[in-house]
């Protein structure tokens, strides 16, 4: 049989939009290996005819490697959302090769000292934009942080760790999926679904059919709870029936810490791997070999930074702890404490006492038609950017995947992404991300290339002929992910290495997607967002203030839990091992200690399952989502005092934030972009405002 030629393959130079309908696994490694063979015959042809220019070095490397690392993206892009035996075995069997690809180039002598050398001649006689001077930046950093100073030994063990840090990214990914894929708490007595809410019945049964169990209904079960999101968020806040909440608890935080799925060896490996990278490179720990790359100057910065807010949160949120209790006695709760499963329940039902709605009540006005219109709408008054759908007209990896194109008020194409909103336990990664197949690039011929995002989230499924009526906070992780797209795809640089999200520093990447989280809360957007699956209606003003009112619910002890994460992470990457700590576990349980409101169980196993630190890019880095909020609370502060029901004044700080926040991407580092818009340095009073704790910050 001869072999199927490579002109046919999708993964061989992908198009401006990839065929993901015609992908199949086996065509990954032929296609990828070809095209790594290209890639290093072009790299080597240019080591021998660069000259140290823009043109004649950078811009020419960075092509011949697109096609490579555009397929590589593809294929890691599938295995995030169509996990399967197959799309594993390409992936680890191209991984290997695809580190060692991207170390030579970083590696190589003769590119270093010509990247220098175009530094030093416009460093002497200025020639470059102040985007490429960053590319530039990053590349000589880039370089130093991929090795290209070490020799002999110290570089082959320094090879030898980046693979190996890169497969046991990928073998803790894998293993967190198998783990949430191989647990289900299956309910069989419907007295046991007593309290759920009709959106719970109908995904636990929804759940059901897709294990197998064809016969399932809302209303008679079987009903299937997994660890994913979708059902085992309400099911831990409604469910009465106590014991049951305990053992989905007990499961959620042990998840991959035993048997065949245990990520125990895994965190402790990757932690060791990181400290003597760092330590080879000449940081005296990962976590400054991060910061680097980072605006936060300092890991003592970030530590007074945390500490600063955790004051300020430790003492409302012994409060709400406290009133929490009495107020589950009061109802009947009868021990002496509340237990890490009955937080979620109790929490559930003071805040229906409180504010007189539940979360459920609220999902009604949320089907996810009426959602993405209302979203759309807002970047429309905001942005003066138009979306369309275009489903249909491009292939797609699921069917339930959706596709969109951005136009600009005249009509001009300006992007386009994919919205992958569902959850599928089965095959997905949980959380919800961000992803850019292609960036806004202009090209050697003059031609432009456009930005190609892709959301993907994991919320509740339609079901029983209804759409998907999203929780609130699923609404807001749609909002914080259309956010980082409208930075990728609103970008004006036009050179790949600094536009859209490209090149940001990482702690300040959150600044555009939590900037949108806000809009949830304004009346007009929530309005223009809502829309009764019933009646029709949109959301009453009487529900908008209950939902307004109860925004810093408990707002004290999410934000500690927050800070527990970041502080955790920072721990784990500047100090660990010391004496004190006898593994990373101890590291969060000392953190957890000092931040959290309320012990874990002895038996939590949180690092198992944290994916943002052992197979993401947040490694002393997670601070970071509370750093960015500084920048995107203050950010909106300037459309509160515009007024956000002032049409006019909207319109004008929503093109000025276009044409900083969205638009220079990481050309321009980060602060400048934010003094661009705002006129000023950022504030924190806006971020403690906003989180009801301005009374609380020592000065
Ligand atoms: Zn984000």
């Amino acid at each position: 049989m001869s072999k199927p030629a490579l002109h046919d393959n999708p993964f061989y130079h992908i198009p401006d939009l990839p065929a993901f309908d015609r992908m199949r696994p086996e065509q990954a490694e032929p296609a990828l290996r070809a095209l790594l063979a290209e890639a290093a015959a072009a790299v080597e042809k240019l080591e021998q005819t660069h000259e140290p220019t823009w043109d004649g070095l950078v811009d020419p490397l960075s092509r011949a490697c697109e096609p490579l690392f555009d397929a590589w993206g593809v294929l890691s892009h599938l295995l995030g959302v169509m996990n399967s035996d197959g799309w594993r075995q390409a992936h680890d069997a191209l991984q290997p090769d695809v580190v060692t690809f991207s170390l030579r180039v970083s590696q190589s002598p003769l590119f270093y000292r010509n990247v220098l050398a175009l530094r030093d001649a416009d460093r002497a006689m200025p020639t470059l934009t102040g985007p490429r001077r960053r590319i530039l930046a990053s590349l000589i950093r880039g370089a130093k942080q991929a090795g290209v100073g070490l020799e002999g030994e110290a570089r082959a063990r320094f090879n030898a760790i980046q693979q190996e840090l890169a497969g046991l990214g990928t073998a803790f990914s894998n293993a967190l999926l198998d783990a949430i894929k191989g647990y289900t708490l299956w309910v069989t007595d419907p007295r046991d679904t007593a309290g759920w809410p009709t959106p719970l019945l109908a995904a636990a049964a929804e759940a059901a059919r897709q294990a197998g169990k064809p016969q399932a209904t809302a209303d008679a079960g079987p009903w299937r709870i997994t660890l994913d999101d979708a059902t085992a968020v309400p099911f831990l806040k409604h469910g009465r029936n106590r014991a049951l909440r305990e053992t989905l608890y007990r499961a959620s935080v042990t998840k991959a810490s035993s048997g065949a799925c245990d990520n125990t060896a895994r965190v402790e490996r990757i932690l060791a791997l990181r400290r003597e990278m760092a330590g080879l490179l000449g940081y005296a720990s990962y976590a400054e070999l991060s910061l680097s790359r980072k605006t936060a100057p300092s890991v003592a910065a970030v530590d007074r930074f945390s500490s600063s807010l955790a004051d300020a949160a430790r003492e409302p949120a012994r409060r709400e702890q406290d009133e929490l209790l009495a107020f589950a006695c009061a109802q009947g709760f009868a021990e002496t404490a509340l237990a890490p499963w009955d937080m979620a329940f109790w929490a559930e039902r003071q805040r229906e006492a409180r504010f007189a709605y539940s979360e459920e009540e609220l999902r009604a006005y949320f089907p996810f038609p009426r959602v993405l219109d209302g979203l759309f709408a807002l970047a429309a008054r905001l942005f003066d950017v138009h979306i369309e759908a275009d489903d249909g007209a491009v292939p797609v990896w699921h069917p339930d995947v959706r596709f969109f194109r951005v136009r600009d008020a005249d009509g001009t194409l300006l992007a386009s992404f994919y919205l992958d909103p569902y959850c599928r336990p089965e095959t997905k990664r949980g959380g919800a991300w961000m992803d850019a197949f292609h960036t806004r690039d202009r090209r050697p011929d003059g031609s432009l290339q456009l930005p190609l995002a892709v959301l993907v989230c994991n919320q509740t499924l339609p079901s029983e002929g209804r759409p998907s009526l999203m929780r609130f906070d699923e609404v807001t992780t749609l909002f914080h992910e259309f956010g980082h797209a409208l930075q990728h795809m609103l970008t004006v640089v036009e050179d790949s290495g600094a536009s859209g999200i490209n090149n940001i520093e990482w702690d300040a990447v959150e600044v555009a997607s939590q900037f949108m989280e806000n809009w949830c809360y304004d009346r007009a957007t929530l309005r223009g967002l809502s829309h009764h699956i019933e009646t029709g209606a949109p959301l009453p003003d009487t529900l908008f203030q209950k939902l307004v009112a109860a925004k810093n619910y408990r707002a004290a002890a999410a934000l500690l839990r927050q800070l527990f994460f970041g502080v955790t992470d920072m721990d784990l990457h500047a100090r660990y091992p010391q004496p004190k700590w006898t593994d990373a576990n101890a590291v969060k349980c000392d953190a957890a200690a000092r931040l959290l409101p309320q012990p874990l169980l002895p038996e939590d196993r949180l690092l198992c399952g944290f994916a943002h630190l052992f197979a993401g890019g947040y490694a002393a880095g997670y601070y970071g989502y509370k750093w960015s909020e500084v920048l995107s609370a203050d950010a909106f502060a300037a459309f509160e005092e515009a007024g956000l029901d002032q049409q006019a004044g909207v319109r004008a700080t929503g093109r000025r934030y276009r044409d900083t926040l969205l638009a220079l991407g990481g050309g321009t580092p980060p602060l400048d972009v934010f003094h661009a818009f705002r006129g000023r340095a950022p504030s924190i009073n806006a971020l403690l405002r906003h989180a009801g704790l301005e009374n609380g910050v020592r000065h």
